[in-house]
C-alpha cells in the first residue's frame, strides 16, 4: 500500500502527488501511453533569475518560475505566488492542477502557474513592485490574453495584478486589461472576483450537505486559514446559518462551540495581528482544530495539511478543499475508508478561476456585468460541475477526486485528439 512505501517527504512532494492522482485517473480511463505522456508533461517551463535593486541600494537576485502545463483547451491560466518556499516541483504541480480545474468546470483555459522565491513580508511595496515588473518583463513573450493569463495566488493580490497589467501594456504599447485577472475593479476587474473562491467553497459545502441530507442550519464548520478563501467562505457560510466553531491560523486556533462571530474575529486580528485571545472564543492548538467533530472541514491555507499520519483523526462529514493540494494521495485512501465526502480542490476552489474567466470575457468585450449576474453564473457553473462530478463518481464507482480527475483528463485528452499533434 502506498501509505507504507512513501516517506512523508515523498508523500508531500506536490509534483509526486499530482502524478499519483494523474496515474490513478489515467489507469481508470485506460488512456494510451502517448496521450499519458502528452497530458502529464508540462508544455513549457520558464525559470528566470531577476536582479532587483532593494531600497537600501543593494542588488538582490530573485528566482521566478512560470510553468504552462497545458494550452490544449485555451490559453494558460493560473495564479502567481510569492513565497520563500516556492519550488519548481510545486509550481509544476499547481500548473497541472489548473489544467484539471479549468477542465472540471469546463471553461476554455489550459493550466499554468507562476512563483517567485521571496519573503513578501520583509519587502517594501517598492521592492515588491520592482520584483513584479521585472519578473513580468522577463516572461513577457509568453504572456497575453490568448497565451497565458496570470491571476493572484498566495501573497499576491489585485495590486500585483495592476503592476503586471501595466508592465505588459507598456511593452505592447496599448492597455491590455485581459492579460491578467483579479485586477482592481477600476482597471477592468470583475465584480465578485475577490470573494469568488470563498463563494465557490460555500456553494460546494451547501451542495454536499444537501446530497448527504444534512441541514445547513447549525451545521458545524472548522476552517483552516482566514485569508481570502477561508475568510470569505466563513463569512458567507455564517450568513447562511452554518456555525463556524473553529478557525485555525498559522499561529494558533480559536474555538467556540456555539459559533464564532467571523467579522469580529477578523477585526480582532486586524487590531492585534493574531486570531488568538479573541474575546468570543477559547484558544486551542492549531493542529488539534482539524480533528474537531464537525459537518464541514475547510482547509483553506496550504498544501499537505492532511496526510497519512493524521487523516485517520479527521471527524468531519464533508471535506471542502479550499486550498490547492491540502490532502496527500495516501490520505485519500484513509478518507475513503472513513466515508468522508471529499470535494477535491480542483472542484472546490474553482470558483476563483471561474470568475477569472468572467473577468477575461468582460475585458475582451469591454462590457461589464453586475455582481448579481456574476454570482448567478458562478453558482450555475459550480452546481452543474458538482452534479457532473458526483454523477460520474456514482456511475463509475469511484471517489469524487478520482471522478473529477477522470472527467478533466478525458476533456483535455479529447481536445488534444481533436487538435491533433502538430509536426
Ligand atoms: N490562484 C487561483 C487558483 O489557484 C486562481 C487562478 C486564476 O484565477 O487564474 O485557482
Amino acid at each position: 500500500m502506498a501509505t507504507t512505501l512513501l516517506s512523508l517527504a515523498q508523500e508531500t512532494n506536490p509534483w509526486l502527488a499530482a502524478a499519483a492522482r494523474f496515474d490513478n485517473a489515467a489507469d481508470k480511463l485506460n488512456l494510451d501511453d502517448g496521450m499519458r505522456k502528452v497530458l502529464k508533461a508540462p508544455a513549457r517551463e520558464i525559470t528566470v533569475n531577476i536582479p532587483v535593486m532593494l531600497d537600501d541600494g543593494r542588488i538582490e537576485v530573485f528566482t521566478g518560475y512560470r510553468v504552462q502545463h497545458s494550452i490544449a483547451r485555451g490559453p494558460g491560466k493560473g495564479g502567481i505566488r510569492f513565497a520563500p518556499d516556492v519550488t519548481i516541483d510545486e509550481v509544476r504541480a499547481l500548473a497541472s492542477w489548473m489544467t484539471w480545474k479549468c477542465a472540471v468546470v469546463n471553461i476554455p483555459f489550459g493550466g499554468a502557474k507562476g512563483g517567485v522565491i521571496c519573503q513578501p513580508n520583509l519587502l517594501s511595496d517598492g521592492e515588491l513592485e520592482r520584483i513584479t515588473r521585472r519578473y513580468t518583463a522577463e516572461i513577457i513573450e509568453f504572456l497575453g490574453p490568448e497565451r497565458d493569463v496570470p491571476a493572484p495566488d498566495v501573497n499576491t493580490n489585485e495590486r500585483t495584478m495592476a503592476w503586471i497589467m501595466d508592465t505588459y501594456s507598456m511593452h505592447v504599447r496599448h492597455t491590455t486589461t485581459a492579460v491578467v485577472t483579479g485586477k482592481p475593479l477600476d482597471l477592468g476587474g470583475s465584480q465578485g472576483r475577490p470573494e469568488a473562491t470563498g463563494r465557490g467553497c460555500m456553494i460546494m459545502a451547501v451542495q454536499a450537505l444537501k446530497k448527504l441530507g444534512i441541514d445547513t442550519a447549525g451545521a458545524r464548520v472548522v476552517v483552516q486559514g482566514l485569508g481570502n478563501v477561508g475568510g470569505m467562505a466563513s463569512k458567507l457560510m455564517a450568513n447562511m446559518g452554518f456555525k463556524i466553531i473553529a478557525v485555525a491560523e498559522y499561529d494558533g486556533a480559536v474555538f467556540n462551540k456555539d459559533g464564532l462571530d467571523i467579522a469580529a474575529l477578523m477585526e480582532h486580528r486586524r487590531e492585534t495581528g493574531s486570531i488568538r485571545e479573541f474575546a468570543g472564543a477559547q484558544d486551542m492548538d492549531r493542529q488539534e482544530a482539524l480533528f474537531l467533530e464537525c459537518e464541514v472541514l475547510l482547509p483553506a491555507a496550504t498544501e499537505n495539511v492532511i496526510h497519512s499520519e493524521n487523516a485517520h483523526r479527521l471527524r468531519c462529514k464533508v471535506l471542502v478543499e479550499g486550498a490547492n493540494g491540502p490532502t496527500t494521495p495516501p490520505a485519500d485512501e484513509i478518507l475513503r475508508e472513513k466515508g468522508i465526502f471529499v470535494i477535491p480542490d480542483i472542484l472546490a476552489n474553482a470558483g476563483g478561476v471561474t470568475v477569472s474567466y468572467f473577468e477575461w470575457v468582460q475585458d475582451r468585450q469591454g462590457f461589464f456585468w453586475n455582481v448579481e449576474l456574476v454570482n448567478q453564473r458562478l453558482e450555475e457553473i459550480m452546481v452543474s460541475s458538482f452534479d457532473a462530478v458526483v454523477a460520474y463518481a456514482d456511475k463509475h464507482s469511484v471517489d469524487n477526486r478520482t471522478a473529477a480527475y477522470m472527467l478533466a483528463l478525458d476533456r483535455v485528452a479529447f481536445a488534444i485528439k481533436l487538435r491533433g499533434i502538430y509536426a
